[in-house]
């Protein structure tokens, strides 16, 4: 046991023993975690693995909340969105860390040489669905978090430890729901650590920005043998596209970005085309005949831009509509809609943020490298914490490599996920530890 009055450079070597110590209970809980299938869509076994979670951390002081996301997207009776949110105070008034991790996984899938929800420990890796995004993540906070305590109990501040729902899915039943309930607050927590798989020695500052759009245009429906009789909304569409290949895409290419956004080639603005439907809907199945012959009457696609911060969402959607209208005024017979469906902000933390300042010197601590800085070419979580609550002290840092996570043989290291515990307890040392 070390005294509240230890010196900081005596308690960090004892500290990092004392997480080697610790490596078969991090394999062991990364294990357990993964054997709990939190596969999401539906959102299986939420409340099994809060509880989990609950039994564990309560052992270690922690006071404990179960929070069901009622009336949230995705809340239903038969698959309720259950999240754990853990706090632990020390032992004088100080700042709060919170250590955020959703616990669900994206499907199975094909493709597996080794059981995906078993948790196999071989060569150096615990191999599993969610292993890499990102239970073992989360079981590397709390080994981290755990030995902090244990060895400087009389810390300054709280430790808060989450376990959310649904950010694979957007974490509106998650993330989303507790920052609407205040647990982001900056009143409540000061700094935020998501252990999402960025690679252990670079930090995620944030991510770009989303714009989602249907895009609907309109014809009159016609015998299909006499077409010049109706007007295809398809061959309008193709001239919406059209103008995408010609106009738009190459204005995108040119609108770099300052963020470090990896991989490189997200470093500018892109847009992809999620669906296109037009015509007939497709038969039902078992459905035996030909289609009907008629000019199509509607047409519609989604767009999904991802913008930088150095455009305003203003300008991303005007610009779709200014082509829009360019089409409206040359094209005979055009005429469209455009719904929006969602905007997320872009979002960067500081690099002088005092998170990012922690977490950059304990890498340099444990492996003897300066961090990297990146950020993220789509969403995760950081976006709800952002913006609905209103805290900008965050940034994503864990264990795995980016690149396995979603695929068959889902893996993550355990050395990796022993330094990057390090990194989280030196970086509690440097914000909650002794002065
Ligand atoms: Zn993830």
């Amino acid at each position: 046991m070390i005294t509240a009055n230890m010196p900081a450079a005596e308690l960090k070597p004892r500290l990092l023993a004392e997480i080697d110590a610790r490596r078969d209970d991090l394999i062991a809980l990364t294990q357990d975690l993964v054997r709990i299938p939190t596969v999401n869509p539906p959102g299986n076994n939420y409340l099994e693995i809060c509880e989990y979670l609950a039994r564990r951390l309560k052992k270690r002081g922690y006071a404990v909340e179960l929070i069901r996301a009622e009336g949230a997207i995705g809340d239903v009776d038969k698959h309720p969105r259950w999240n754990i949110v853990a706090r632990r105070e020390g032992g004088h008034p100080g700042e709060t860390v919170h250590f955020n991790s959703h616990h669900d996984v994206v499907e199975v899938g094909r493709g597996w040489t080794t059981d995906p929800l078993g948790g196999e420990l071989r060569d150096g890796r615990v191999y599993g669905r969610g292993t890499c995004d990102m239970k073992g993540g989360l079981a590397s906070s709390i080994i981290a978090a755990e030995a902090f305590a244990d060895l400087y109990p009389d810390f300054y501040g709280n430790i808060e430890i989450s376990g959310t729902a649904d950010e694979e899915t957007g974490g509106f039943g998650g993330v989303a729901y507790l920052a609407e309930k205040g647990y982001f607050s900056p009143e409540r927590v000061q700094h935020v650590i998501i252990p999402e798989p960025l690679n252990k020695d670079r930090i995620c500052l944030g991510h770009r920005g989303v714009w989602w759009a249907e895009i609907e245009t309109f014809g009159r429906i016609a015998h299909g043998s006499m077409p010049f009789l109706g007007d295809s909304a398809i061959r309008h569409m193709a001239a919406v596209l059209h103008e995408f290949e010609e106009v738009l895409y190459p204005a995108l290419t040119q609108k770099r970005t300052e963020m470090p956004v990896v991989p490189p080639g997200a470093r500018q603005s892109t847009m992809n085309i999620n669906s296109i439907h037009g015509g007939q809907n497709e038969p039902e199945e078992g459905y035996t005949g030909f289609p009907a012959p008629v000019v199509a009457h509607s047409a519609r696609i989604v767009i999904d831009r991802r913008y930088l911060i150095e455009e305003s969402p203003a300008e991303v959607r005007q610009e779709v509509v200014d082509l829009l209208e360019r089409l409206k005024a040359e094209r005979q017979g055009f005429s469209y809609e455009i719904r929006d469906l969602w905007t997320i902000s872009p979002t960067m933390t500081e690099k002088e943020a005092p998170v990012v300042r922690s977490v950059a010197k304990a890498i340099g601590e444990v492996m003897g490298v300066d961090p990297q800085y990146v950020v993220s070419p789509g969403t995760y979580d950081q976006k709800h914490i952002d913006r609905i609550g209103r805290l900008k002290n965050c940034i994503a840092y864990g264990p795995g490599i980016l690149d396995l996570a979603h695929q068959p043989d889902e893996w993550v290291g355990v050395d990796d996920m022993v330094d990057s515990a390090k990194v989280m307890a030196l970086a509690l040392v440097d914000l909650l530890g002794p002065e």
